[in-house]
């Protein structure tokens, strides 16, 4: 725990205030680790203005703020990783749309007991996750708090517009497939939550995440699933509907079915529930189904396609599961599996 400035702490030098740098001191600093992956981009860091060529592709923008003490706590949340994820986190929301992203606006606002060295975590993180998704930083806004941190990332992506994928296009019988493992990443939080309050009583208390290595990384280091999206380009596979998990499986089908004016049945034995997360529920008495569809922040995507589709996706590599249907009556059920079925809410769902 406290382990916030771990990077910074490493270096054990003497700490520099960002008031001796000043805003365009800081900017220029920030320009100096900027790479540039992305012939799109004309203009970067250092106009009024960035400038993005386009081709004949729609633009998708997206847009996300993140508070300190609101939605994330850097006693357990590394700089690193909180600018790592918040470019996952918007990384996610183009991919939503079946596009690609290329671009990244970075604003922050920092009081002044953050330093140029902690502010290089974030932007180390920054850095890192740009790198990795090939997308390229070109512009932001630096401004100071009178407490704490608050991080704005705005990102720019592209989508041929006959591949769009909304929210609203879902139809009867469409099949409802999602990717990867869910709920992890809210046990993930569950760990350090805990963690943090047994530092709280003991501060020489040690903890040993090993055993939750897997929730935490979910939780501190998402990944977009940009590989999905490339894998449905390869496969001239365009769902009929599309959104990132970023808070829990029941708001996600939930917001898909009513921008379709549709319905759903989703089945909780295909649900797929990992091993860890079996066992860390039972360690914590949480019902992993309720985790899955009420848990957020797996950046993981759900999307529907016609029927017919199927067989495109049924031998893939990844990790693809069908997990209900799409109906034409609007009621959104989960089927239990022993012959009951609950009404999918937003927040979890009610049994009857
Ligand atoms: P303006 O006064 O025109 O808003 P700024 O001085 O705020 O310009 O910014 C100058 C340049 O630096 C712009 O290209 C802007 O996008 C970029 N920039 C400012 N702050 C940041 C930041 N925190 N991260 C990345 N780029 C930034
Ligand atoms: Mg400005």
């Amino acid at each position: 725990m406290g382990h916030n400035n771990k990077e910074t702490d490493k270096k054990n030098l003497k700490l520099t205030d960002l008031s001796s740098v000043g805003e365009f001191g800081f900017i220029e600093h920030i320009k100096k680790n900027v790479k540039k992956y992305n012939e799109s981009t004309m203009v970067g860091i250092g106009d009024d203005s960035a400038v993005i060529k386009n081709s004949n592709m729609y633009s998708l923008i997206s847009t996300d703020m993140l508070v300190e003490g609101v939605h994330f706590d850097l006693s357990y949340f590394p700089l690193k990783h909180l600018g790592y994820k918040s470019v996952v986190s918007n990384i996610s929301d183009i991919c939503a749309m079946n596009g690609i992203c290329k671009q990244i606006t970075v604003s922050v606002a920092v009081s002044n007991r953050f330093k140029l060295e902690t502010l290089d975590d974030l932007y180390d993180g920054i850095n890192l996750a740009c790198k990795r998704y090939k997308v390229d930083l070109v512009g932001g806004d630096t401004t100071s708090s009178q407490k704490g941190l608050i991080i704005s990332v705005t990102a720019v992506g592209i989508v041929d517009n006959k591949k769009i994928c909304q929210r609203s296009g879902a139809k009867n019988n469409d099949l409802i497939i999602v990717s990867g493992k869910l709920g992890l990443a809210y046990l993930g939080l569950q760990v350090l939550e805990r963690e943090k309050q047994v530092f709280l009583v003991n501060p020489n208390s040690k903890p040993d995440l090993e055993p939750y290595k897997e929730l935490v990384e979910r939780q501190l280091k998402p990944e977009p699933r940009t590989d999905l999206i490339d894998f449905l380009e390869k496969n001239s596979i365009i769902p009929t509907s599309m959104i990132d998990i970023s808070d829990g499986l029941s708001s996600e089908i939930i917001h898909i079915c009513n921008s379709s004016g549709k319905g759903c049945i989703l089945y909780s034995d295909k649900i797929f529930k990992d091993q860890t997360l079996l066992k860390v529920c039972e360690e914590f008495n949480l019902d992993p189904i309720s985790v899955i569809m009420s848990g957020g922040e797996d950046y993981e995507i759900m999307f529907t396609i016609n029927p017919n589709d199927y067989k495109k996706i049924e031998n893939s590599d990844l990790d693809l599961y069908v997990i209900g249907h799409i109906t034409n009556d609007k009621n959104t059920y989960l089927d239990l599996g022993n012959g009951s079925k609950a009404e999918i809410k937003s927040l979890g769902w009610k049994s009857f």
